[in-house]
């Protein structure tokens, strides 16, 4: 990719003025992943999307608490050429639209290409900070590996683990660092936007 900029793309809703924002990383945490031969990968189809059952209730819960909920994701399958920019728009777009997300940031590159915006580099994270004069007091990120907790340090802000067994295993982006500060882990979606409301009262 030449364009190191990560993709937004606007929800219906957001003219809506929140205090606060819940960051969820999408794949594994608001759609399941879909098991492809080498294991589990994102959808890359409109048809490949499932949501877990308790994802509606989760954003309903974000927007009734005042807060944004916001989605950001690496999907470095377009940056590989296994999925074309324009499936990868309309996925998001058919995500937003059904979740009533109100905005999702999404980073199309690899690591190769040196972004600021792959997580674990923050760079989604303090751009919708900024987009959204949301504070770091009022914000949490729940993410399902360790890049999102990493993320969520380097943006400084909690970091809030759905927990799923390889939360901690290397991914495409390396092997996790030895300090991660997890703030909070549950393997309850409910648990964790919870938890990250209680974190966005501050
Ligand atoms: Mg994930
Ligand atoms: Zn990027």
């Amino acid at each position: 990719m030449s364009e190191l900029e990560p993709i937004r793309i606007d929800g219906n809703s957001l003219q809506r003025s929140f205090h606060g924002a819940v960051f969820f990383d999408r794949d594994g945490v608001l759609v399941d992943g879909v098991m492809g031969e080498a294991g589990p990968r994102p959808p890359w189809a409109l048809d490949e999307i499932h949501f877990g059952k308790t994802v509606f209730q989760a954003i309903s819960d974000v927007h009734d608490a005042g807060l944004y909920a916001v989605v950001i994701t690496n999907q470095p399958d377009v940056a590989r050429g296994q999925l074309p920019l324009d499936t990868c728009l309309e996925i998001a777009n058919h995500i937003v639209n059904e979740l009533d997300i109100d905005v999702c940031y999404i980073c199309p590159h690899d690591s190769a290409d040196n972004c600021p915006c792959r997580k674990p580099a923050p760079g989604m994270v303090e751009q919708a900070l900024t987009e959204l004069s949301v504070t770091r007091a009022q914000a949490a990120l729940i993410g399902d590996r360790w890049v999102d907790i990493a993320c969520a340090n380097r943006a400084h802000i909690p970091g809030i683990l759905y927990s799923q067994i390889d939360a901690l295993s290397p991914t495409s982006a390396g092997n996790p660092p030895d300090e991660l500060d997890v703030a909070f882990t549950s393997d309850s979606l409910e648990g964790c936007v919870d938890f990250a409301g209680r974190c966005c009262n501050g």
